[in-house]
């Protein structure tokens, strides 16, 4: 039995999300996707993370379903792309995105960028979310002043934000933020997307050998220490294993120091203040 990946954090209202899950990003081969989910599920892992963008929740369905796991265990996550933002336009996606997964709720609906649009999309959201079709709500890649507009609205508070955090990018003073308003703090690209040489830095490799455990185990042990919520992506079996082995060693005082000492404030994906990229990505393609 992997405690790890039993273990949740209380939403605001009282829902729970598992710490773990296996975030699905370019996972646009459908075999290899599918096999990733069936080894996920017999390792433990009930938490899975998708979004439309990816092009991926049909296969995402598939195999969850061929992993032969009920719809109540699993805790599933989607996010409302930028061409979809608007208050009826979101209510159609997140119909789409629930056929593709072939489920009728999902537990975790999130907004994936700060567009223009982002609080016709929040009202749309907080309509699904009372009528029972998604049991919590969350935003993604917010800074602080998309959280205090939506504060400022008067409107339900978002119960997640899923941001770039790695400890390159430690985000500290909007997890501060949110750990003070009381939002989920959750991280994607929890290993550095592999973009860096994070995975190979002494620091992690002494750490890690200090407990028997790899510089990812290292990085990820270390996420959960702050209680945030990870979603590691991995195609490969055995590091999808790895990346839930979580619960056998702690981190001392020290060896966070050293951890934090390797922030650089380096984002190594977008940034959700760059509104030409946002614009951008605001319009549908024509097909
Ligand atoms: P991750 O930080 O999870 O890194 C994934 C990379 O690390 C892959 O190249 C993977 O390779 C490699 N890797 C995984 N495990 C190990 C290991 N134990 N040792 C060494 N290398 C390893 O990046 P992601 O961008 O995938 O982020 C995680 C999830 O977050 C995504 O899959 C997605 O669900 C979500 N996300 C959300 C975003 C948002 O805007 N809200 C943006 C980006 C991601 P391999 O697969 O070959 O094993």
């Amino acid at each position: 039995m992997n405690y790890a990946l039993l273990d949740s954090y209380e939403c605001y209202n009282g829902v729970e999300i598992p710490k773990i899950g296996l975030g699905v990003f370019l996972m646009k081969d459908e075999n290899e996707l599918i096999e990733a989910i069936k080894s996920a599920v017999e390792f433990g892992y009930r938490h899975f993370d998708t979004a439309k963008i990816y092009e991926n929740e049909e296969y995402v369905a598939k195999g969850l379903k061929e992993a032969g796991i009920s719809r109540e265990d699993i805790f599933l996550t989607s996010k409302v792309w930028n061409y979809d933002q608007g208050y009826e336009e979101t209510k159609i996606a997140f119909q789409e995105t629930l056929d593709k997964l072939e489920t009728d709720y999902l537990d975790l609906y999130l907004i994936h960028w700060p567009v223009e649009k982002f609080v016709d999309t929040w009202r749309a959201m907080i309509e699904l979310y009372e009528a029972g079709k998604i049991r919590a709500i969350g935003v993604s890649n917010f800074q602080i002043h998309h959280l205090k507009e939506l504060k400022n609205e008067g409107l339900l508070q978002p119960m997640i934000n899923q941001i770039e955090t790695h400890p390159e990018f430690p985000q500290n003073e909007l997890h501060d933020y949110m750990k003070e308003n009381g939002i989920i703090h959750e991280a994607w690209g929890p290993l550095g997307q592999g973009k860096s040489e994070l995975l190979i830095h002494p620091i992690l490799a002494e750490i890690g050998q200090k407990y028997f455990k790899t510089p990812a185990q290292v990085v990820l042990r270390w996420h959960l220490e702050r209680g945030i919520v990870i979603i590691p992506k991995s195609v490969h079996r055995n590091r999808i294993k790895e990346n839930s082995e979580l619960d056998d060693f702690t981190l001392t005082q020290e060896d966070m120091d050293r951890i934090a000492s390797l922030n650089t404030e380096t984002r190594y994906g977008g940034d959700p203040d760059n509104q030409e990229r946002l614009r951008a990505t605001s319009t549908k393609p024509i097909k």
